[in-house]
């Protein structure tokens, strides 16, 4: 999958990345953009390649994505791995924040505690 990399703060103001997909299913370029502040942020350029991934993997994952509540929390939850690996993280204590991100930003219609039981058994080595 083709990508590339922007530092630029113009991207939905609740994200710190953003991935947007290529109009032309398969073979466009996936664009990631990056607040500046996050350059050095490894972990969130590796949570936005998942979905580069994800789409590379499935040309409807776009669709998807808008559509399906379900298919968008499946897709965060492996990025957000992702991320949490390349932190090092994994205990409860230093994943909470992805509940609070969870819960917040995608409109999952979920709870915090349902998030938090979330990142508990999904995103923490067990
Ligand atoms: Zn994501």
């Amino acid at each position: 999958m083709k990508y590339k990399i922007e530092y630029s703060d113009n991207l939905p103001k609740e994200y710190g990345g953003y991935c947007y997909f290529p109009l032309v299913p398969v073979i466009g370029t996936c664009r990631i953009v990056i607040r500046p502040k996050y350059r050095g942020d490894i972990g969130l350029h590796e949570h936005e390649l998942v979905h580069c991934r994800q789409y590379r993997r499935n040309f409807l994952h776009g669709l998807l994505w808008a559509i399906s509540k379900k298919y968008r929390l499946k897709c965060e939850i492996e990025a957000y791995k992702e991320q949490l690996k390349n932190y090092g993280c994994m205990t409860i204590d230093c994943a909470k924040w992805v509940a609070r991100a969870l819960y917040e930003k995608y409109d999952f219609d979920i709870t915090y505690n349902e998030a938090l039981q979330i990142v508990k058994t999904a995103l923490i080595p067990h």
